[in-house]
């Protein structure tokens, strides 16, 4: 069986969010290379802030499916998670974990959440 290297969906879009602030302070970061040309610092201070803001909207977005999001007890490791979709792996111990008695057992695919598979 091939190996699953699957994270838990609100981890990954965590793991996004924080790297959109680490990108939006590394873009703020270039712009101070740039402080004799005041418009082109200018930009990259925008392009910046953008990013973090955008961060910050992923966040609230992580906050409201959260809410949404079904807390199970994992079987393997027997910590709390937070699981999206028919499909998705726990958050501490990355086991798969699915809603559905129909796909028990059957090999782990981020393809049951959508109809179209992608990869
Ligand atoms: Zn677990």
């Amino acid at each position: 069986m091939a190996e699953i290297t699957y994270k838990n969906k609100i981890n990954r879009i965590r793991t996004f969010a924080l790297s959109l602030i680490f990108i939006g302070f590394g873009i703020m970061y270039v712009g101070i290379f740039f402080r004799k040309v005041e418009w082109l610092m200018l930009i990259f201070i925008i392009l910046g802030t953008l990013a973090i803001v955008f961060s910050t909207v992923v966040y609230f977005w992580i906050g409201l499916l959260s809410t949404r999001a079904v807390q199970i007890i994992c079987p393997t490791c027997n910590k709390p998670t937070k699981m999206l979709g028919r499909v998705d792996a726990c958050m501490h111990c990355k086991q798969p974990l699915t809603m559905d008695k129909e796909l028990e057992g059957k090999e782990f695919d981020e393809g049951y959440n959508s109809k179209k598979k992608s990869r």
